[in-house]
C-alpha cells in the first residue's frame, strides 16, 4: 500500500483546470521529486497532500485512509513553503521549539532541536526574527522547522531556490541523508532537472495537469516517454529536429542539412512526422566524413560549421548551426584532443542508441527498430 495515493484529483481555479484526473502514488521510504514548469500545479499538489487545498473531486489517501476532508493539523505532514511560512513575531529558536511542542517527549526536545539546527546550519540565526534574515537564511530556518517535526510525510516546495550554490549542494545531500534516517516519504518540488536528479530516488514529471512520467532518475533521463519530459530534464537541453517518415522510415539524406542516415521507426502508418531528439552528450566527434567509411557507425551523420566552442569544467561544449536552430554537443575534454575553432567544418555522429524519436502528432516516444 502506498503511503500517499492521490486518486483522480480534479482542481480548477477561476475556471482554469490545474489538475486533470491527477494520479500519483508515493511509497514509504521514497524521496520523490515533482518536476515541472512554472504554473503546472506542483504547489497545488503539495497543498492537497497537506490539506491546505481541497480538490473539486477525487481522493487524497494517506496510509490507506481517505483524508480528503481531514484538516491539516490532523495529518502527519510538514510543509516548507516557497515563501518560508515563518511567524513574523517569533525568533528561529522560538519557531523551532513551537514546532516541537506536543510532537515528542520533553526528554527528546533538545536532541531534536540540536539535530535540526546542526543539519541546516542555523545556529547563528537562533535569536533572529524573519524580518532580520536573508532569503537563504529564511529558507534554512523553514527547513529546520520541518526537520524538527519528523513527520511521516515531508513536503518541500522549491527548498533550494534561495540558497547559494555551495549551500544548495550541501543542503541537497543533507536532506537526502536525513530523509533516510526518518521513516516516511519526502516530496520535493522543483523545476530544476539537475536538482531533481541529484535528490530523487523517483522523479514524477508533471505537465498538462497530470503526471507525464514517473520513474528513477536514470530512466526518466534516458527514456523520456514524451517530448515534455525530455525538455524538463537535462542541461544543456536536448537538441531537436523535425523530420518526415515514409512507410515507417526516416530518411535523412538531405544535402542542405548536411545530414545522412536512415532510421526505421516502429510506428503506425498514421504517424507521418517525427521529432528527433539528441542529448548534448549523445554525439561522437568524428572529425572526418565517417559516413563515407565502409564500417561507419550506424546512426545519423552530420557535417556542419562550428559556431562556438567553450570549455566548461571537465567538458567541451560546442555549438553548431543546424537547420534553423543551434545545437549543443558536449564532450569530455580528455577525448577531444585539439579543440576545433569557430568556422571549422566538423563531423558529428549520433549513434542509434543516442537518438530519441517522438511522434510529431502525439508527442510520444517511438521505438526505433533498425538504423542503417
Ligand atoms: P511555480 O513553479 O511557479 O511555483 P506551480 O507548478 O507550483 O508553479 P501552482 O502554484 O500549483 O503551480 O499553480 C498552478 C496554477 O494555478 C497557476 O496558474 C496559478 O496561478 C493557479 N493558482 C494556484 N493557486 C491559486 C489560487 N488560490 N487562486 C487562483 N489561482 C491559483
Amino acid at each position: 500500500m502506498s503511503l500517499v495515493h492521490l486518486h483522480q484529483l480534479i482542481k480548477s481555479f477561476r475556471g482554469q483546470l490545474v489538475l486533470d484526473q491527477f494520479d500519483l502514488e508515493v511509497e514509504s521510504g521514497s524521496y520523490l521529486v515533482l518536476l515541472g514548469p512554472s504554473g503546472c500545479g506542483k504547489t497545488t499538489t503539495l497543498r492537497m497532500i497537506a490539506g491546505l487545498e481541497r480538490p473539486d473531486s477525487g481522493q487524497v489517501n494517506i496510509n490507506g485512509e481517505n483524508v480528503t476532508s481531514v484538516p491539516p493539523r490532523k495529518r502527519d505532514v510538514s510543509m516548507v513553503f516557497q515563501n518560508d511560512g515563518l511567524y513574523p513575531h517569533l525568533t528561529v529558536e522560538q519557531t523551532l521549539r513551537l514546532a516541537l511542542r506536543g510532537r515528542c517527549k520533553a526528554s527528546e526536545v533538545d536532541s531534536r532541536f540540536s539535530e535540526a539546527v546542526d543539519l541546516t546550519g542555523v545556529s547563528k540565526l537562533l535569536d533572529r526574527l524573519p524580518g532580520q534574515m536573508s532569503g537563504g537564511e529564511l529558507r534554512r530556518a523553514a527547513i529546520a522547522t520541518a526537520i524538527a517535526k519528523k513527520t511521516v510525510i515531508r513536503l518541500f516546495d522549491e527548498p533550494m531556490s534561495a540558497l547559494d550554490v555551495g549551500l544548495r549542494e550541501q543542503m541537497q545531500r543533507d536532506l537526502v541523508r536525513w530523509h533516510h534516517e526518518v521513516p516516511g516519504a519526502t516530496i520535493h518540488v522543483t523545476h530544476d532537472g539537475n536538482e531533481a536528479m541529484r535528490s530523487a530516488d523517483r522523479i514524477a514529471v508533471m505537465g498538462g495537469g497530470r503526471i507525464l512520467q514517473v520513474g528513477d532518475p536514470a530512466t526518466v533521463y534516458d527514456q523520456p516517454q514524451e517530448i515534455a519530459v525530455a525538455k524538463a530534464i537535462g542541461t544543456p537541453a536536448m537538441n531537436w529536429l523535425a523530420a518526415d517518415t515514409v512507410d515507417g522510415w526516416i530518411r535523412l539524406n538531405n544535402p542542405t542539412l548536411a545530414m545522412s542516415g536512415t532510421v526505421r521507426v516502429d510506428a503506425d502508418a498514421s504517424c507521418d512526422g517525427v521529432i528527433l531528439g539528441v542529448r548534448p552528450g549523445g554525439f561522437l566527434l568524428t572529425r572526418k566524413e565517417e559516413r563515407e567509411q565502409p564500417n561507419a557507425i550506424p546512426g545519423l551523420h552530420l557535417s556542419t560549421k562550428l559556431l562556438d566552442c567553450r570549455i566548461v569544467q571537465e567538458t567541451v561544449e560546442i555549438i553548431v548551426q543546424f537547420a534553423d536552430t543551434e545545437w549543443t554537443a558536449v564532450f569530455n575534454r580528455k577525448d577531444c584532443g585539439q579543440l576545433p575553432t569557430p568556422g571549422e567544418l566538423i563531423f558529428l555522429c549520433v549513434p542509434a542508441d543516442a537518438l530519441h524519436v517522438f511522434s510529431a502528432s502525439t508527442q510520444r516516444r517511438l521505438d526505433i527498430s533498425l538504423v542503417g
